[in-house]
């Protein structure tokens, strides 16, 4: 298949972008390199551009006779979004609608989707399923439901399919230690818990432990990227035009924040320095999947189901590559 993948130089995306390529696809990576890198992603697929500029992306559209995209391209800090919901609402749902457009006129018929365990927001019943009631509790959840529900539209009107993977906590790095988690400024709970350990950062800040869970931290599911990434692949190679499909991707299993410090402890060996500090906004205390329709339906089988599984893998990324990719 002839695929588009914007934001393909980020963390996931460029996971992903190593299995369609491996798969044998034709893949073209749209990428600001705002928060992607270009060493992620091989040169000679890479074209660099801003979503913003529509019209450059119906170009490639266009001139690669593209079949299917696969739109990775957003923010994804919640406590950002509380903050600057402006820069979530243009970035991750005004530009994504218009490249929706531009996929109806140029008759691009499948479409993978990054959206988020964020638009649950607090799961009246954890294990989360996708029939459970999506109520965002920040804007990055808001404008991730937002175009989930534009797509739906779409499908239900136009010769169109979509699959939205809703994501829990993608964690880790390739096996090979080549590609991984790097974003300035680091925001996620384990690249800091890393840099925390390694003395890159004086302290963990734990965000909030007066939460209604067993330690009074916050619960997620850490999936691993190359398993997230498996999901994309299997939802092109099920999608047709009129298809409708969404997808927990996560591994049905949640760690505390306390449990993940503790884990990394294990992993590296090293000792993580902690602060208590107060809740982070827009936090949900608990997020949990069940992936059991994207196992029964796509048959997605991750490889890693254990947070040390996972943390290893950050862990061999982190000491080959300590300031990131560019170090
Ligand atoms: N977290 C924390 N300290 C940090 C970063 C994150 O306690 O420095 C917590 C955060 O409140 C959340 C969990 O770790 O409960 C995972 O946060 P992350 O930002 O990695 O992912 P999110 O769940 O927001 O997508």
């Amino acid at each position: 298949m002839r695929i588009l993948v914007t934001g393909g130089a980020g963390y996931i995306g460029s996971h992903t972008v190593r299995q369609l390529i491996a798969g044998g696809h034709e893949v073209v990576v749209y990428d600001s390199l705002e928060l992607g890198h270009r060493q992620a992603v091989p040169a000679d697929r890479l074209v660099v551009g801003d979503l913003r500029d529509i019209d450059h992306v119906d170009q490639l559209l266009v001139a690669h006779r593209i079949e299917a995209v696969v739109h990775f391209a957003a923010y994804a800090a919640v406590g950002e979004s509380v903050a600057h919901p402006a820069k979530y609402y243009t970035n991750n749902l005004l530009y994504p609608l218009q490249l929706l457009d531009r996929c109806r006129r140029n008759g691009v018929q499948k479409f993978v989707f990054s959206s988020t365990a964020a638009t649950y927001g607090v799961p009246e019943v954890v294990p989360i399923t996708e029939t459970t009631r999506q109520l965002p509790v920040n804007p990055y959840g808001a404008t991730k439901l937002a175009f989930e529900r534009a797509l739906a539209d779409y499908a239900d009107a136009y010769p169109f399919g979509f699959c939205a993977l809703r994501y829990f906590n993608a964690a880790g790095a390739a096996a090979d230690g080549s590609i991984g988690e790097d974003h300035t400024p680091e925001t996620h709970l384990i690249p800091i818990v890393i840099q925390a350990a390694t003395g890159k950062r004086p302290h963990v800040e734990i965000f909030g432990t007066d939460y209604p869970t067993p330690d009074g931290t916050c619960v997620r599911d850490y999936v691993h990227v190359d398993d997230l990434a498996a999901a994309h692949i299997l939802a092109l190679d099920k999608l047709a035009p009129g298809m409708k499909l969404a997808y927990n991707v996560g591994i049905g299993r949640g760690y505390s924040v306390r449990e993940v410090i503790r884990t990394a402890e294990d992993v590296t060996g090293l000792k993580v320095p902690v602060k208590e500090g107060p809740r982070r906004a827009g936090d949900p205390p608990s997020l949990v999947a069940s992936a059991d329709k994207l196992r029964a339906e796509l048959g997605w089988a991750p490889q890693y189901d254990t947070l040390k599984a996972i943390l290893e893998t950050a862990w061999r990324w982190h000491k080959a590559h300590p300031n990131g990719y560019d170090g």
